[in-house]
Parts: structure tokens; C-alpha cells; sequence
């Protein structure tokens, strides 16, 4: 073509180019990913032609440029791809690419945010109009006698097309930016995103004469040719200054669909630390998102990492994404070699297992509660761990305290703790009756201890203070009461005036000596269904229930014996006393009351 010709880009739309460049506004830095992975695509292509023979001359090292210049307020993308001649332009830029666009924009703009597409991929050439108020082409063809094209458009459905100036194979395409564009008149900024899109492109990508990129990553490679070391570099150039992790998954597939990536357990150091959106997606090296919370169930989103995958789709909403058919064979995939690469570590090195468990605890857990293919594998490398800090399986454990732990009713009752310290008092009690006790104090354990009681048989998780000591496993034992009929109303009598008003349930039981004289309890059940929702789940309102107690009489002290047979007052007091005692080693005597009974306590009398 010698002459220049003008053109306009048929639209049965309104004008696009504003719609673009509104809507767009906040991801506004995709246009250099678009750009970018064309310009690569385009070099790409250029190779295999020349593979398989139909570009004879030399392809050079193949090479993505990005620069800036400041006086013109221009940023330019050039590549030695193939080029394009001006018929392609023509073709490929006002035709397809801007039905394409067009296309994108029409979908993306009835999209509300969860329903967004994923990375807002897919506008393709024409996202240039984000931060350009004018786009050039200039391009040769690497087809022989080729002569060089220019393209150049205003914003506007309008453009021109002519000769061009380029010499050698390849397209620059030029963005002049709009004057309210400040943000890439900084080349900080462009570097940053460059970073943030093609830190691993396969192709070389330079900016200010520099390489920024690996285009050899190491998901790409074949894990036979890598080691430890390797592995965690990779990690510290994905997440500098973190801790190391504790092991890592290479992923590989390549049927039925394509997926490659590592992925990393991170170490947990306080259970509130959980951090999501570290996983990177990439598409083909090209990065598109660290929010893949529909491609990836929420439980492997605690890892860290990156999966690479041509067969996620990404110009669909992301409620769409959720039953793609490819989305969910991956998912089934990742939970498999998670819950595998776990299941091996438990049997190789059970030592090293034990020791990352902490980290694991969470994740495993969480996994359990929410994917019912990963409880199935992961309930044989779960486990608990009790007071004396021994771990065991669930099985291992169910059997371990079989033999004492089994009420009347042939349940196997496993008693635990949230806080050893706090329920000291308790845990020494059922401990002193040779019971052993499990430390379940993460905020997931009461989801967890309802998901063991409905999966396991014949098995149920009492908490150390939610019965006397007896009645938490009962068994066929039968104590007496010291108490005639008409004492046990007198105690219960004197119990009316303390606890009037307040939460609790007063009862008589005779109990074991080495119980105290009175016992407080919490239902078990009551507990669970406030502790379930306030972390999410359960009985919804039950998070503001009252908290009530069972107050026991213990029929079986000498004390109480004594105190029925008091005088009035001194009755009165002991049974003050009692009920002191009893919120004091609940940790639940506080402030006046604290220092009434302190006080009372030194009194001589
Ligand atoms: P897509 O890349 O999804 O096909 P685009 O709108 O990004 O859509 O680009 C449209 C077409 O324009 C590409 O398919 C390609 O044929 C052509 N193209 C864009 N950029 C280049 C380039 N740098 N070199 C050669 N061809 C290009």
C-alpha cells in the first residue's frame, strides 16, 4: 500500500472507546499485560513458523521492548514478531480485534463486582484506549517483500491506514497518552506493573535496557531437575522476607487438561495469621490474578504459590467459573495431590509430620470440614493431640482410651480442653480418674468436634467442664448421698438467695469426695452451639444467648453434710463459700466478688 487511506470501524454500538476507558478505570493497568502477551504471541508465532519451516530468514533473539518517552508522553511496545501487513491491520486490528472488543466490553459492563471477569481478561488490543488518547501501529511483516504499515487512530471509530516506517520485522504500537493520564507518565509505575504481568513471560521483555523477567520459571520445569534449594528460592522471589514453608507440590498435568504450578504450605504462626489471595494465577505465564477464590477451594487458598492453566477460562464471570467443567476436575485434582503429598509425609516422616503439625493443624482441619473427598484421606493423617502433648490418629486415639473411656452406653467418650490453664481445676480431676484429655483450642475446633461426632461411630467429645467429673463418662457406679431427705432441701434452701436472678440451675447430686462441694458446669451442648455462632455456623442468634450454668450440690462431701446441720447463718455462709469455690476454679470469680471472698477468707473467726 503507498497511500494512506481513511477508514472507519463499523459499529452498531455506540462509541466504545469512552465505555473502555470508564469502565476499566480501576483495573486500568491490564492494558500492558494485553499489549505485552500480543507482542509475545506474537514472537511466538514467529518461531514455530520458522520450525516448521515457513519463515526461512534468521528470527534473531526474539525480544519484547517496552519505553517510555517522556517528551512525547508515549509508551511503546515493540517486538521482532511477525509483524502484520496493512491488509492484516486491517483484518486483524478493525475487524476481529474490535468485534472482540466490543464483544468484552458488552459482557463486562451489566457485570457487578463478584460477578466480574476474572482479571478482566480478554479486551485484547484495544484496552490500549484505557490510558491512550491515541494509538499508533507501526509494522512489518516478516512475509518476503512485505512493505512496512502504519495505523492510526484517535479514539474515535475513525482511523487511517498508509505506508509506515518500520525497517525491520516486528510491531511497535504506540500509545500516546491522554493528559489526564499522570499515573504512566511515571516510569516506576510502568515498571511496576511490568512486574506485577510478565515477571514470567516466556519471552525476554526489556525495560530501560534491562531483562525483567524470568521466562523460565520454575513451575515450568520438570521436578526431576530440581532441588530443595531451588524450590525455595522460587519462594522467596514470590513472597521476599517471608518465612520458609514447609513442603511444596509440583503440579504437572497434561491431561484432560493443562495445569502446571507449585504450590507451597506456608507456616502459620499464630492462628488468626491465615492469609488468602496468595496464589497466583497465571494463564501461559502471563499473570492474571492472586484472586482465584472461584477456581480454588477456599481451604487450598491458605496455600501459597502459583498454577498456571490455559484451560481456565477467563473472559467468563466468575460465578460462571465455579461449574466450569475444566475449574472443577482442576480443583479435584489440586485437593488430591494435597491430601497425597500430606498422606506421604505422615508415613515417611512421622517425626518431622508431628513437628509441622501446628502449621498443618488449620489447614487439615478446615479441609476436613469443607471437602468430603479430602476428610476421606485426610481423617487417617489428622491428628489430635492431648495434655501430655502425645499426638495420635483419630483411630489411634479412639482405641487408645477405649478401654477406660467407655460409658454404660458403649460410647467411647473423649474428653478435651480449649484452655488447660483456665480449666486446670477440671482437667486435673478427670486426669486424677486416670481419663486422658485432648487440647482442642483452635477457633475450628468446635466445627471440628461436631464433624468427628457425625462422622465417627459410637464416639462423642465432651469438654472437661461441661459435666462433674462422674457424669461426663457414665458409667453403671452409683454414689450415696450423706444427706437425709429433709438436709437436702435445707441446702438446696440455702443455694435460693445467692443465686436468685442469676444463671443458674441448681441441683443436688452426690458426687465423689474429691469433687468440690459444689461443682459449676456448662451444657456442652449449649457451649458448642455459642461457640459455632460466633465463628460462623450453628444455631444462628445463639451467639447472644446468656450463659447458664449447672450448679451441683455435691450430697457427697462431709462439707455439705456439715453445712446442713449449721445454724442459720453460718449455713448461709458456707454457702457462700461453696459457690465461691466453685467460680474461682472456673476462673469465673472476679472483681467485688474476688475481693469479698480474698477478705472473707483471712477473717478469723
Ligand atoms: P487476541 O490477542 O485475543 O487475538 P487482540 O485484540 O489482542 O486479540 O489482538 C487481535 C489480533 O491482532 C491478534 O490476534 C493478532 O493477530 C494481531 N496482533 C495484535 N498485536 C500484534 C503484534 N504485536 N504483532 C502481530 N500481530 C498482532
Amino acid at each position: 500500500m503507498t497511500e494512506t487511506k481513511t477508514g472507519s470501524i463499523s459499529v452498531n454500538t455506540e462509541n466504545i472507546f469512552p465505555i473502555i476507558k470508564r469502565s476499566l478505570y480501576s483495573d486500568h493497568d491490564i492494558f500492558l499485560r494485553e499489549l505485552v502477551s500480543n507482542a509475545v504471541d506474537a514472537t511466538q508465532k514467529l518461531k514455530t513458523l520458522a520450525s516448521i519451516g515457513e519463515f526461512k530468514g534468521e528470527t534473531g533473539t526474539l525480544q519484547v521492548k517496552v519505553s517510555f518517552d517522556e517528551t512525547a508522553k508515549t509508551i511503546t511496545i515493540s517486538d521482532n514478531g511477525i509483524g502484520m501487513t496493512a491488509d492484516e491491520i486491517e483484518k486483524y486490528i478493525t475487524q476481529i480485534a474490535f468485534s472482540g472488543a466490543v464483544e468484552f466490553m458488552e459482557k463486562y459492563q451489566d457485570k457487578t463486582a463478584e460477578n466480574a471477569i476474572i482479571g478482566q481478561f480478554g479486551l485484547g488490543f484495544y484496552s490500549a484506549f484505557i490510558v491512550a488518547k491515541q494509538v499508533e501501529i507501526q509494522s512489518l511483516s516478516f512475509r518476503e517483500g512485505a512493505a512496512p504499515a502504519h495505523w492510526f487512530c484517535e479514539g474515535s471509530t475513525s482511523f487511517t491506514l498508509g505506508p509506515g516506517t518500520r525497517t525491520e520485522r516486528g510491531t511497535d504500537i504506540i500509545l500516546h497518552l491522554s493528559e489526564d493520564e499522570e499515573d504512566f507518565s511515571k516510569p516506576a509505575r510502568i515498571k511496576e506493573v511490568l512486574n506485577k504481568y510478565c515477571k514470567f513471560l516466556p519471552v525476554e521483555v526489556v525495560f530501560e535496557e534491562q531483562v525483567i523477567n524470568d521466562t523460565n520459571p520454575l513451575w515450568t520445569k520438570k521436578p526431576s531437575e530440581l532441588n530443595e534449594e531451588d524450590y525455595l528460592k522460587f519462594y522467596e522471589t514470590l513472597y521476599p522476607f517471608s518465612e520458609k514453608p514447609l513442603f511444596w507440590i509440583h503440579l504437572n498435568v497434561d491431561y484432560p487438561f493443562n495445569l502446571t504450578g507449585v504450590l507451597y504450605f506456608p507456616k502459620i504462626k499464630e492462628q488468626f495469621e491465615i492469609q488468602k489471595n496468595k496464589i497466583q494465577l497465571y494463564c501461559n505465564q502471563v499473570f492474571i490474578t492472586d484472586n482465584v477464590g472461584e477456581i480454588v477451594p477456599d481451604f487450598l487458598q491458605l496455600l501459597h504459590g502459583v498454577i498456571d492453566s490455559p484451560d481456565i477460562p477467563l473472559n467468563v464471570s466468575r460465578s460462571a467459573l465455579q461449574t466450569d467443567a475444566n475449574v472443577r476436575k482442576i480443583n479435584a485434582h489440586i485437593t488430591k495431590k494435597v491430601a497425597d503429598k500430606l498422606s506421604e509425609i505422615f508415613k515417611n516422616d512421622r517425626t518431622q509430620y508431628e513437628e509441622k503439625w501446628p502449621s498443618l493443624e488449620v489447614f487439615v482441619k478446615y479441609g476436613m470440614l469443607s471437602d468430603e473427598k479430602f476428610y476421606e484421606k485426610a481423617k487417617d493423617f489428622c491428628l489430635v493431640q492431648n495434655t501430655k502433648g502425645e499426638y495420635h490418629t483419630l483411630d489411634d486415639y479412639q482405641n487408645l482410651i477405649a478401654p477406660i473411656q467407655t460409658d454404660k452406653n458403649n460410647k467411647v467418650i473423649a474428653l478435651y480442653t480449649d484452655d488447660a490453664q483456665r480449666q486446670h481445676g477440671y482437667v486435673s480431676a478427670v486426669e486424677a480418674k486416670g481419663y486422658d484429655v485432648l487440647k482442642l483450642g483452635h477457633v475450628i475446633d468446635p466445627h471440628f468436634i461436631s464433624q468427628l461426632e457425625m462422622k465417627r461411630e459410637n464416639f462423642q467429645l465432651k469438654r472437661v467442664d461441661s459435666e462433674v467429673t462422674d457424669k461426663l463418662i457414665e458409667k453403671e457406679e452409683h454414689r450415696e448421698s450423706l444427706l437425709t431427705e429433709s438436709e437436702t432441701q435445707t441446702v438446696k434452701d440455702s443455694f435460693a438467695p445467692i443465686t436468685e436472678g442469676q444463671a443458674y440451675d441448681v441441683q443436688v447430686e452426690a458426687l465423689s469426695q474429691d469433687d468440690l462441694p459444689v461443682v459449676l458446669t456448662r451444657s456442652e451442648f449449649m457451649r458448642r452451639m455459642k461457640e459455632q455462632a460466633r465463628t460462623g455456623g450453628g444455631m444462628f442468634g445463639m451467639g447472644d444467648f446468656p450463659e447458664r450454668f449447672n450448679l451441683v450440690i455435691n450430697s457427697g462431701h462431709p462439707y455439705v453434710k456439715t453445712m446442713a446441720n449449721a445454724g442459720e447463718e453460718e449455713r448461709q455462709n458456707m454457702a457462700q463459700k461453696a459457690l465461691d469455690l466453685a467460680l474461682l476454679s472456673q476462673g469465673l470469680l472476679q472483681g467485688e466478688a474476688l475481693t469479698r471472698f480474698i477478705r472473707q477468707s483471712v477473717k478469723i473467726n
